[in-house]
């Protein structure tokens, strides 16, 4: 069977990973969360406390980052740098508070673009983020846009949250999915937005398994348009 390209966007915490994630399980596809990337080069700039009004330290700081995911005996799809797991330590909120003012920056989108394009080039991919059908995979066979009502997005994150033993309240999550989606909405460099060809999925009053069931049926119907 013929393998396509499947980009999943949207705003913060409408469910892009699960949904990812699940749609590659189901067609035996690769996985890749690009928020992850972002995440990543935010823990490092904070952990090597780059200035991030630099373009030197920046630059030179994202030289000195090595990305890779690699697939755990669970057949979970992990994010390493510079050879560490980092999975736990990027979904702290101390990521998620600084991870768009990182995002937005020219030098680190052209880096991490580059790596995407790359993972993506034998197809059979389904990658979630901001820009994967707009500039990332322009000519991505499936394109799908998530959003969802604001606080049930704020509760499934802090279920999450919770499930890694980080209590957060729901005011301070409300207040970080809405000034993330400001910023990446927002910003010069390949700001959030739906392309008129991607498919609008409204979570707010599905289960993940609908929506999944949705992608992958529309997935299917790609393939065979597509053979
Ligand atoms: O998907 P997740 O919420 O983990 O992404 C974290 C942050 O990474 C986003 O708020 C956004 O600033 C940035 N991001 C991005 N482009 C992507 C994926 C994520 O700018 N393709």
């Amino acid at each position: 069977m013929r393998k396509i390209v499947i980009a999943i966007d949207g705003y913060s915490a409408c469910g892009k990973s699960s949904t990812a994630k699940n749609v590659a399980k189901e067609l035996n596809y690769r996985y890749i969360d690009s928020g992850a990337m972002y995440r990543a080069v935010t823990l490092y700039f904070l952990d090597h406390l780059v200035a991030i009004t630099n373009c030197k330290e920046v630059e030179k700081a994202i030289r000195e980052i090595q990305l890779s995911f690699r697939v755990n005996a669970k057949g979970v799809s992990e994010l390493f740098m510079n050879g560490i797991n980092v999975e736990k330590d990027i979904r702290k909120m101390r990521i998620s508070e600084n991870v768009s003012p990182v995002s937005a920056l020219k030098e680190v989108r052209e880096a991490m673009v580059a790596i995407q394009r790359k993972l993506g080039k034998e197809k059979g991919i389904v990658m979630d983020g901001r820009d994967i059908g707009s500039v990332v995979f322009p000519h991505a066979e499936l394109k799908i846009f998530l959003t969802a009502d604001i606080l049930v997005r704020a509760f499934r994150r802090q279920k999450e949250l919770l499930q890694r033993d980080d209590l957060v309240d729901i005011d301070t999550i409300v207040e970080n999915l809405n000034s993330r989606d400001q910023i990446d909405s927002t910003r010069k460099e390949s700001p959030l937005v739906k392309s008129d060809d991607a498919i609008l999925i409204d979570t707010t009053h599905i289960t993940i398994d609908e929506q999944v069931d949705e992608v992958v049926r529309l997935a299917f119907s790609r393939i065979v348009r597509s053979v």
